[in-house]
């Protein structure tokens, strides 16, 4: 196994699947299963999910609402996607635990670091809920961050597209595709991995970051087993 513990950050997007709002049940129980092959070989999985499918706090501020109220509901908004997806991996039979930024003591343990840890230790996916608890950051950030504080080997990003391009291959047919990069390339690239407090957080603490593309089955467990998919950023 290449990576022993991994910090999967998922969009909050990604769980609507093809609905225009909300939650994809069929795509929940999908991640589920992606999952679950990763626990199965024995790698300890650590999840962020974001809130974008429900609520974002910049679009919340386009329309007038006060900054910071929106920036809190949506991270009230990743604990609604953490409690479903916790859902669907406990029928998948997958032990887990909700750890949340925000203290709500009914649905989620508080963020306890040594806690997350000992769970991972013995098998069960944590989950990361509520971002940081801070508003004004996103929830890459919060994936970042709490990678280097579990001591995570590697943050996995699972998109819709399989990788970092050079331009956007949604909008462009001849956007090329990068295997690796390193940091410094993709500064000078100016290319879009994750915001930069998220990225600048990554590099200071040389923590590798492989962007692939979640919606390819049997793509995570790949990458926990060491084959190179999607682009790696690496120092
Ligand atoms: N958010 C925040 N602080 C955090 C993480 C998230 O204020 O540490 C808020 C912010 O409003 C953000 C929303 O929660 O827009 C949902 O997170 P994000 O946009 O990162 O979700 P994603 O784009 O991954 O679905």
């Amino acid at each position: 196994m290449k990576y022993k513990r991994i910090l999967l950050k998922l969009s909050g997007e990604a769980l609507m699947g093809n609905l225009p709002y909300g939650i994809d049940n069929e795509r929940l129980k999908d991640y589920a299963q992606e999952i679950k092959q990763a626990v199965d070989v024995g790698c300890e999985v650590a999840v962020v999910i974001g809130g974008g499918n429900i609520f974002r706090g910049v679009a919340g501020a386009a329309k007038g609402m006060d900054r910071v109220q929106g920036d809190y509901m949506g991270m009230l908004a990743t604990v609604i996607n953490g409690m479903a997806l916790q859902g669907a991996l406990e029928d998948a039979g997958v032990k887990t635990r909700l750890q949340s930024a925000i203290e709500m003591d009914k649905v989620a343990e508080p963020f306890i670091k040594r806690r997350a840890v000992r769970h991972l230790e013995k098998g069960r996916v944590v989950i990361f809920g509520a971002g940081t608890g801070n508003p004004y950051f996103t929830t890459d950030t919060a994936a970042t961050l709490r990678a280097i504080e579990i001591g995570a080997d590697v943050i996995l990003k699972g998109t819709r597209v399989d990788g970092i391009y050079d331009s956007d291959p949604e909008k462009n047919a001849d956007a090329k595709r990068f295997n690796s990069l390193t940091f410094d390339e993709v500064f000078d690239k100016n290319l879009k991995v994750m915001d930069m407090t998220a990225f600048t957080l990554s590099h200071e603490n040389k923590l590798p970051i492989v962007v692939f593309d979640m919606n390819r089955a049997g793509n995570l467990l790949r990458i926990v087993e060491g084959e190179r998919v999607g682009t790696l950023v690496d120092l």
